[in-house]
């Protein structure tokens, strides 16, 4: 079989050494004779296993001690509404920025949950180059109970890289796509949350990283699966959690814990994402559309700006076992994810993939 790399948006490649001792430890977990998936959630191996997660995440991501971790389900589009039911106390209304996709239907959920002012960040210039034009909303954040984004635009690779200036009104940020990519000020913020297919493990399981003097605010009539309290009372544990996925997330913890760090994880990224923008700069065939300052160093998207020869790239990069380069159906073109997992091998292969196809079709 050639070699094959996945660029997948999501749910995303794993560390292979990671897939590796889940493999090993399958049918026999901890010594129980059977796997982690057919134990009791809350017998002491497991529970013993979240300590170490919630430990190991906590150091990894130099997360401070007055924050909560909480392993959820319903993804990222399940936070899209516990946000606002938790959040919306006080001032009763929220704002919303928009920089894409993601962000504006986290802000499309939230209106059925509260009243929300909607704020575009973005602009496009003559040339169809794509910015976020606002970061400081010192002036107008006071009358919110909260202040979301999302750091990481998915789809279009949009990366707001400084933290948004909210004076003293909470921030909220969907992390999805880039949580645990490079070091961030935890404390700048309320609440961060992450479906974790994409950096942190398999679909299924969904992380919320929040402030502990924000639980305990919900709205009445917040399902309890949704109320930070209640789940944070409960270990994460109202009903059955999903065991693996937690279990494969506290592997990735473990193995990033042990080859370096975020530090490292961080450097590895910039130098993968380094290599492929300064490709495309230099390129006359292919374009990104994303300023250089919020250029993703998650999702690189690119295209020729020629359907047919977009779908030609991907049918003949799928071949060479250069995998789901397809760019979204909303955007069409080409997207490589390169998420913690890709290693930098996989990103030279795709450069030189990419020069190839350049070569002969231009
Ligand atoms: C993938 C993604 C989502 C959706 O996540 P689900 O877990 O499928 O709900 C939301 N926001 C961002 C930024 C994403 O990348």
């Amino acid at each position: 079989m050639t070699q094959v790399y996945n660029f997948s948006a999501g749910p995303a490649m794993m560390p292979k050494a990671v897939l590796e001792q889940a493999q090993k430890e399958l049918l026999n977990w901890q010594n129980q004779g059977t796997s982690v998936m057919e134990v009791s959630h809350r017998g002491k191996l497991f529970m013993e296993l979240i300590t170490q997660a919630d430990k190991d995440f906590r150091e990894l991501f130099h997360i401070p001690d007055n924050y909560k971790i909480l392993f959820l389900q319903g993804g990222a589009r399940g936070q899209f509404a516990a946000i606002p039911m938790n959040l919306i106390g006080e001032k009763g209304k929220a704002l919303y920025l928009n920089s894409g996709h993601w962000s504006g239907t986290a802000a499309k959920e939230a209106r059925n949950f509260c009243e929300i002012d909607e704020l575009s960040i973005i602009e496009t210039d003559a040339n169809g180059v794509i910015s976020v034009n606002r970061t400081d909303f010192s002036n107008i954040a006071e009358q919110y109970d909260y202040v979301h984004y999302c750091t990481n635009e998915t789809i279009s690779g949009v990366e707001i890289k400084e933290i948004p200036n909210v004076g003293n009104t909470v921030l909220v940020a969907d992390m999805s796509s880039n949580i645990l990519s490079s070091k961030i000020d935890i404390s700048k913020f309320g609440v961060i949350y992450a479906g974790a297919q994409k950096n942190l493990g398999p679909a299924g399981i969904t992380i919320v990283i929040v402030r502990e003097d924000l639980i305990g605010k919900a709205r009445k009539d917040t399902p309890s699966i949704w109320n930070y309290e209640v789940q944070a009372n409960a270990d994460s544990m109202i009903n059955t959690p999903p065991t693996f996925a937690w279990y494969l997330c506290s592997l990735v913890f473990k193995h990033l814990l042990t080859t370096g760090g975020l530090e490292a994880v961080e450097q590895r990224n910039l130098s993968k994402a380094q290599r492929l923008y300064d490709y495309l700069n230099q390129s006359t065939f292919y374009r990104n559309y994303i300023a250089e300052q919020n250029r993703s160093v998650m999702n690189v998207t690119f295209t020729t700006d020629n359907d047919e020869l977009n779908a030609k790239f991907v049918a003949e990069a799928t071949a060479c076992g250069l995998q789901a380069l397809k760019g979204h159906k909303v955007l069409g073109g080409m997207r490589a994810s390169i998420y913690n997992a890709m290693p930098i091998e996989g990103v030279d292969a795709l450069i030189a993939f990419m020069d190839k196809f350049a070569k002969e079709n231009s």
